[in-house]
């Protein structure tokens, strides 16, 4: 199985012809209110893969609450490590124009009161039946490098997705057994401006240097570059219409995770994060543009 440990937010988003000027109003077309938030969409994709999925996150105590949590469930994901905190559920405020323009403004509430011991406790329960740890970057930095360490002594695989793109403490890095970053994020934290495979190669050895054992640089319609000490291998992209390309990193690491936790090897888990994430691109939306297993495999058996 796999463990998420991240962030879960209630995605407010309103559309309209156009964003509205500063402190102008302007008449929106619809709305809507699903989960969201990394760890949760990665949680949900980890689930769609069939691996029994666990996340450790924290909800307030409000009406955003049920929802965010009625979604993770209906999508099957176990609660048990979900706690509620006092205060209010994560939001993020969402505004979208006629073109896919966008602008997004994240409240972690809840999410901030995600703690080290809450993570201990978690793996500690969860550690005899998931082999995948996965991470992101939308709770505090010292909790996701907390996670990173334990998860490491209980001898789980540690997969750390580093969005949003923030500097890390140089003695993490050898606790994580896998990074995936998308082009911008590799550029971030690596100072190397990825445009094309050969600047990935050389962002994915930053990771290497500082102890990383694999780096998986995602390149949107690019496809992926794999990174080892011992190889690099590019991966094609599947070739999809996109429509909206929200959501596709997170389909990629959680389909990913679950194909490793699955026991699947790694060239293979990539192709099903790949399919996953190329899938999600062909739907609107974040969390409800997340493919399903019946149509990943087909994607990655062609
Ligand atoms: P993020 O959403 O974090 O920016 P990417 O855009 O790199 O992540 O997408 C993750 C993976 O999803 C890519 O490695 C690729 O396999 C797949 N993917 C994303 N966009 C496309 C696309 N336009 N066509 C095909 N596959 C895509």
């Amino acid at each position: 199985g796999v463990l998420v440990v991240g962030s879960i937010t209630a995605d407010v988003t309103a559309f309209s012809r156009r964003l509205p000027r500063r402190g102008e109003t302007v008449l929106g077309d619809d709305f809507t209110l699903v989960l969201g938030g990394k760890g949760a969409n990665q949680a949900v994709a980890a689930a769609h893969s069939g691996a029994p999925t666990w996340m450790a996150a924290c909800v307030g105590q409000d009406p955003f609450r049920d929802i965010v949590l009625s979604g993770l469930e209906t999508h099957g994901v176990t609660l048990t490590e979900v706690r509620t905190v006092e205060g209010r559920t994560g939001v993020a405020h969402i505004r979208v124009d006629a073109s896919g323009e966008n602008d997004i403004v994240i409240t972690p509430l809840a999410n901030a009161s995600l703690d080290e011991a809450m993570v201990t406790e978690s793996i500690e329960r969860v550690r005899d039946r998931v082999g995948v740890l996965l991470l992101q970057l939308e709770i505090r930095t010292e909790v996701a490098c907390h996670a990173a360490r334990q998860g490491a002594a209980a001898g789980l695989t540690v997969v750390l997705d580093p969005a949003p793109a923030q500097e890390l403490p140089d003695d993490v890095w050898p606790y994580l057994d896998i990074v995936t970053p998308n082009e911008s994020e590799a550029t971030v934290l690596t100072g190397v401006q990825v445009t094309d495979l050969e600047s990935a190669e050389r962002a994915a050895a930053w990771f290497l240097e500082r102890g990383v054992s694999h780096a998986i640089i995602t390149l949107g319609a690019g496809g992926a570059l794999s990174v080892t000490k011992e190889r690099t291998r590019h991966f094609p992209a599947y070739a999809v219409t996109p429509v909206d390309t929200t959501a596709a990193g997170d389909a990629f690491t959680g389909f990913f995770g679950g194909a490793l936790a699955a026991g699947l090897d790694v060239d293979t888990a990539i192709q099903y994060g790949m399919a996953a994430g190329a899938l999600a691109t062909t739907k609107a939306g974040a969390s409800p543009s997340l493919p399903g297993r019946d149509e990943v495999e087909p994607l990655v058996n062609t």
